[in-house]
């Protein structure tokens, strides 16, 4: 298949969706910008991440000042702003300063919030204080993944420790900005029974830190290591089961919100059941995400929770985090 050429001058993609504001379920818009992609995939990379499939090393800082501008095009007066580079926003070789500044002075004059995301290295004084100075309220997002240096070193490879997610919180908190923390629902070689308590352990650690904390469910993306295994059946995205599980027993470990989107719900390469409950499933998260009522995690039985409990009890013992159904398929 021939791969499309892309315009360094428009957004990867924008669109509005709902998040919660003050505690008031708001419009928020999302733009997707490209840039010269995360230092740290060309460096080493994290296994789950294909994010450098979108990135463009030729992309200029007007190019990418362009593409916020046509993204506003799409602006239909939402008080939140969140802005995506798959990378770092704060980094400078990624959103070089002119371009940053620029973009948060937009983005500032029109929201009352702007989401940015970064990895913790460039969450730092210098880094911040430029950037509250357009804006009414700053949201950092970090991509913690997990609270447990060893699984994030050996399953992750992130390439950082908590020590520094927990500076970055500190100098996020000084400058007068919030934090949303990103943890990864079941990185790969962990069982199903060991995420969930990966994610709720994570929960509990960064919650002190976070104003937000949002589960990512695995969502096996193309041309990463990840796919590399689940392509071997070595590994299953978690079940929609668990991730309620982590959402409902996470609410009692943490005063920040809980919150999650899983990209690829539903599908064989995100978080999944059996197929017949998944779109219920997936819309009680949605429902919690905007309420935080854990009543809306009450989901209605289907017959495939059995076969995941099964598959909870099975594993410890099959001595594997494969995909148990694809490993041996019924008889
Ligand atoms: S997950 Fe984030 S930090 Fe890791 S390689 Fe991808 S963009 Fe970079
Ligand atoms: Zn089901």
């Amino acid at each position: 298949m021939a791969k499309r050429r892309m315009d360094p001058s428009e957004p990867v993609a924008v669109w509005s969706e709902k998040d919660v504001l003050g505690g008031r379920a708001v419009d928020a818009l999302v733009v997707i910008l490209r840039s010269s992609g995360c230092y740290w995939s060309k460096q080493s990379g994290c296994l789950m991440c294909g994010y450098n499939s979108v990135s463009l090393s030729s992309v200029s800082s007007g190019d990418i000042i362009s593409q916020f501008s046509k993204a506003m095009e799409k602006y239909a007066g939402q008080p939140y702003i969140k802005i995506y580079n798959s990378g770092s926003f704060l980094d400078p070789r990624e959103i070089p300063p002119e371009a940053r500044e620029s973009i948060l002075a937009m983005a500032g004059e029109k929201a009352q919030h702007i989401l940015v995301e970064s990895r913790p290295e460039f969450v730092s004084p210098a880094n911040l204080e430029p950037a509250m100075g357009h804006v009414k309220s700053l949201e950092v997002a970090m991509g913690l993944e997990t609270a447990d240096d060893g699984i994030r070193a050996r399953c992750i490879n992130k390439g950082f420790a908590f020590s520094d997610f927990e500076r970055a919180c500190g100098a996020a908190k000084d400058a007068g900005a919030s934090i949303r923390t990103y943890l990864l629902l079941k990185p790969p070689y962990l069982t199903e029974g060991q995420a969930i308590a990966d994610a709720l352990g994570s929960i509990k650690a960064a919650g002190p830190m976070s104003q937000t904390i949002s589960v990512n469910p695995m969502n096996v993306q193309r041309g990463t290591a990840v796919e590399a295994l689940w392509k071997k059946n070595l590994y299953r995205p978690p079940w929609l089961w668990s991730l309620i599980e982590v959402l409902k027993e996470g609410r009692e470990l943490t005063g920040a919100r809980l919150v999650s989107a899983p990209s690829g719900g539903g599908s064989k390469r995100g978080v999944h059941n059996c197929g017949a409950c998944d779109d219920s499933l997936l819309k009680a998260v949605e429902t919690f995400s905007l309420t935080q009522d854990p009543k809306a995690l009450e989901c209605r039985a289907c017959g495939c929770r059995e076969k995941w409990l099964d598959y909870l009890e099975a594993e410890p013992f099959m001595g594997s985090a494969g995909d148990l159904e694809r490993l041996s398929p019924p008889q």
